[in-house]
């Protein structure tokens, strides 16, 4: 049996827009259930102009000491759980600076040792897709349209995970977040998102199906049922993230991620565990993805 999350687990010591602490988070993971919690807190941005709104008045120098404390906090959690439920220690990254994100994110995940990374786009030629419908239409409208603003993005997309080979792909279709209740993959943004996949399955990285856009009353999980079955028509797994910014959202979502999986025809998720030490993929069938009796 398996119950796990392995993008998410921001909390508000080390995330300014997530709630709540680290501690509490892990209670309700095993609370709900969880046999394998990951935490993936946000990478620390390097120049004041890519800090996020909530983070002016903070320096970057700062922010990466915050990031320095995540990891310590939550690998001292991560012994205080052993035994009873597996937290992993990973980091969700960013193309930030958009001229030296590759060596910004190698260099981290290396330093601290990091157990795996969410390898996710939230910016688009510097601009941030995920913050507001606003913003992400102005940057569509500059670029020539809506479907001319996913190409860059599945393309951005694709080569971050050439470079980087993330365990996991955070929120593969995040740029439809502000397209409504009826989301689509635009006709003419296809090759590249199969570029996209392509670079995922040569990468041997997992998706996540993340929980957020349901839990935010967004429209259906990340990635959208057309890109989840071109994914399982390519052999490329998947696993499951809740995107908890606070303890209260912990497991909140998982079961239409878990739906949506069997609704695209796969068989199993992937957990990811320490085996000898090492950090590797297991499979779990479909039917024994629950939570786990406390
Ligand atoms: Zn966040
Ligand atoms: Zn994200």
């Amino acid at each position: 049996m398996a119950w796990c999350s392995y993008h998410g687990g921001h909390s508000g010591r080390y995330c300014l827009h997530a709630h709540g602490n680290l501690a509490d988070v892990l209670q309700a993971a095993y609370a709900r259930g969880f046999s394998h919690y990951g935490l993936s807190e946000h990478a620390p941005r390097f120049r004041p102009q890519d800090l996020f709104p909530e983070e002016q008045g903070l320096r970057p120098d700062q922010l990466l000491e915050m990031f320095y404390a995540f990891v310590s906090e939550a690998r001292a959690l991560q012994l205080q759980w052993q035994g009873r439920m597996e937290v992993l220690v990973g980091m969700e990254t960013e193309r930030l600076p958009p001229e030296s994100w590759a060596t910004a994110m190698t260099d981290l995940r290396s330093q601290c040792q990091l157990d795996y990374l969410v390898g996710s786009v939230h910016h688009v030629n510097g601009i941030c897709i995920d913050f507001a419908a606003e913003t992400t239409a102005q940057l569509a409208r500059d670029l020539g349209g809506p479907a001319a603003l996913q190409i860059h993005y599945f393309e951005a997309v694709a080569e971050l995970v050439q470079v980087l080979r993330p365990e996991v792909v955070g929120h593969l279709d995040l740029i439809r977040k502000f397209d409504g209740p009826t989301p689509q993959i635009r006709p003419e943004a296809w090759p590249a998102l199969q570029r996209a996949l392509q670079s995922i399955e040569a990468a041997g990285s997992v998706i996540d199906v993340n929980a957020a856009p349901v839990r935010r009353g967004l429209g259906p999980v990340y990635p959208l049922p057309d890109v989840l079955d071109q994914a399982r028509r390519m052999g490329i797994a998947v696993t499951l993230g809740d995107d908890s910014h606070a303890p209260q959202d912990v497991g909140g979502g998982l079961q239409a991620c878990v739906a949506a999986v069997a609704a695209a025809g796969y068989a199993e998720i992937r957990y990811l565990t320490r085996v000898d030490g090492k950090v590797t993929w297991q499979r779990c069938p479909l039917a024994e993805v629950k939570p786990c009796p406390r």
